[in-house]
């Protein structure tokens, strides 16, 4: 593997390996990583000739008051898991060299990004699709590999490529969870003892949620949400049943739907979800 910290460096071996006609994957993560993010590297493996993943922890996609300063880094630790998961190329940029100067552009998600983390993180996504458009550019890749654990950053993500016509594969990937269900995250660090076994309450409210609403409907599930996690000392941000991926309220007709919550502890906010369908299985 060869770590590459210049963009220029970095564009000048992609083309390179495109011109020898290699497929390109792209794995976009913030690092400290964890069998999540490793999950979206084997996928790439398996479908690129080439696996290209960045760490970068991106200030335009936090707000104020947000853990920017204090998110987890542990770049030699992130080093020797990106080799052994198979990873050719780690890209590992500081913020002078991908913002050297305050961006004279910046790009704004419109759609998609009023409900859920986007309501409660203003400018989040606009941060997200603005380092990915930077990203797509250095990196060039045929593939982008996403994680649906954040469901939400998959659907504007896929609206980023689609309106600004990046010619790269949007490959969303199953969420990677615990033993006890509570979904990877690097900021599950954050969590206390007490939080840390409560934490799975989230996924398991989730499932039943979904069941109910298939039988009684999104009040009847938005309220079984809350009471299960009534115990639990974090508070919930939101709880919201959409249409995926438009993320609309959905209608009789709507059938492939999401439940995602947002739950805040101590220290970490966790988000999760569920992308399930109300029709019958045959
Ligand atoms: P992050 O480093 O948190 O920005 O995540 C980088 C990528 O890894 C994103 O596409 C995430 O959706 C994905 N990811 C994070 N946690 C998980 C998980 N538990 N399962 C699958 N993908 C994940």
């Amino acid at each position: 593997m060869i770590t590459v910290s210049s963009a220029k460096e970095m564009k000048n071996i992609i083309q390179d390996l495109k011109k020898q006609d290699k497929t390109i994957g792209f794995v976009p993560t913030m690092g400290y990583l964890h069998e999540g993010h490793l999950s979206l590297v084997d996928q790439s493996v398996r479908q690129c000739d080439i696996t290209v993943m960045s760490i970068f922890v991106n200030p335009l996609q936090f707000g104020p008051g947000e853990d920017f300063e204090r998110y987890p880094r542990d770049p030699k630790r992130d080093t020797l898991l990106a080799e052994k998961a198979g990873v050719d190329m780690l890209f590992y940029p500081d913020v002078k060299e991908l913002y050297p100067t305050e961006p004279s552009v910046k790009v704004k998600a419109v759609d998609r990004t009023e409900v859920l983390c986007g309501a409660s993180r203003p400018g989040h996504f606009d941060g997200v699709v603005t380092v990915l458009s930077i990203l797509f550019n250095i990196v060039d890749p045929d593939k982008s590999f996403f994680g649906q654990k954040d469901a939400q950053q998959v659907a504007v993500v896929e609206g980023l490529t689609k309106s600004l016509h990046f010619p790269t594969e949007i490959i969303p990937v199953e969420t990677v969870r615990e033993e006890d269900g509570l979904a990877k995250s690097s900021r599950n660090v954050y969590l206390n003892e007490v939080e840390r076994k409560e934490a799975p309450a989230i996924y398991q409210a989730l499932n039943a949620s979904s069941d109910i609403y298939k039988r009684n409907g999104r009040n009847a599930a938005i309220e079984h949400f809350r009471q299960a996690l009534i115990t639990v000392s974090g508070e919930i941000d939101y709880i919201e049943i959409l249409t995926y991926p438009e993320l609309k309220v959905p209608s009789e007709s709507d059938t492939r739907l999401i439940i995602a919550a947002a739950v805040k502890f101590e220290r970490a906010r966790l988000i999760d979800n569920i992308i399930f369908t109300t029709e019958e299985e045959s």
